[in-house]
């Protein structure tokens, strides 16, 4: 089976979610560029509101590309209600400059608007890669989450609802998603707006031969990435008894899988782990976290047995 391990190519590593003026963001979208640039990153997608208040912004950064950085269009889409009443997020990665907007002039909610699960579509069939933004930080439900059948991700890890709530995970949902059967993988995103320390803390690191827009893009649908806050991951795999990993220096290599199915080793410093597969027995799924000596955190998308 191939994954972003076996693929061909070698890792790129990217912002997904990043903001700037031309919505609710406080640099300019060349500063934003620059500093991505300059932090050593090799893509960006910059992801600014797509609401009428900012005239739907699609901010074209093909300016700002070079020769070792790329970036890929992009938004972050509002549209329908979440059942606690507030407006939707969805994160979509490689739009078209003319993708039409729904009916979002503000951030609040308008009824008889478009619902998440037809933009969300919308947004895949016109190309994007589709995650369901920062569950956690939009108080979002499972079934919620279950009606975008058109993400390909849920952001399990946004570091602005971070540092600016303590609210990043999107995990728990991700994991019920998994354990009801939907094939669906995860992404680390900043979701920067550069007015607090929201930048440079959650990233993807995405396996294409190239560093080119449509190169990352196909990758990303084809879940040949994982999620990093600095750690690697080099390599996962199956065993008929054991799953293999392989990372950078870790103190704790995690398996997870359905309902409570987990399993640690620790360590000093392990570049190498092997767990038994045992405990998850019932589990369709995996996945695997490494953390590091501190404390930051590299996450595997799910893998199916
Ligand atoms: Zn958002
Ligand atoms: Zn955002």
């Amino acid at each position: 089976m191939t994954d972003a391990f076996t693929a061909p190519g070698r890792f790129w590593r990217g912002n997904l979610h990043t903001h700037s003026t031309n919505s609710d963001g406080v640099l300019d979208p060349s500063e934003v560029c620059r500093r991505y640039r300059d932090e050593g990153y090799d893509f960006m997608a910059l992801t600014d509101h797509f609401i009428g208040f900012y005239k739907y912004p699609m901010t074209d950064t093909r300016a700002f590309r070079t020769r070792d950085f790329t970036t890929i269009i992009g938004a972050e889409l509002h549209t329908g209600k979440q059942s606690n009443g507030e407006l939707w997020h969805i994160l979509a990665v490689g739009l078209p400059d003319d993708f039409a907007p729904p009916e979002a002039p503000h951030f609040s909610p308008v009824e008889g608007s478009e619902s998440a699960a037809d933009l969300a579509l919308r947004a895949r069939n016109a190309g994007a890669f589709v995650a369901i933004a920062h569950p956690q930080w939009s108080g979002l439900t499972l079934a919620d989450a279950r009606t975008v059948e058109a993400a390909h991700a849920v952001e399990t890890y946004n570091h602005g609802c971070w540092a600016g709530c303590d609210r990043a995970d999107g995990f728990a949902i991700n994991d019920l998603l998994l354990s009801e059967g939907r094939r669906i993988n995860l992404v680390a995103t900043d979701d920067a707006h550069f007015s607090e320390p929201d930048h440079f803390g959650g990233w993807v690191m995405v396996k294409a031969e190239e560093n080119d827009p449509e190169a990352l893009v196909a990758a990303l649908k084809a879940g040949l990435h994982y999620s990093t806050q600095g750690p690697e991951i080099r390599r996962v795999e199956l065993t008929e008894k054991t799953i293999e990993v392989e990372c950078s220096a870790a103190v704790s290599v995690i398996v997870q899988g359905h309902g409570q199915a987990a399993k640690a080793v620790h360590g000093l410093s392990m570049t190498r782990a092997s767990l038994p597969l045992e405990r998850f027995r019932k589990s369709p799924w995996l996945r695997v976290t490494v953390v590091d000596r501190a404390g930051k955190r590299a996450w595997s998308n799910p893998v199916w047995k």
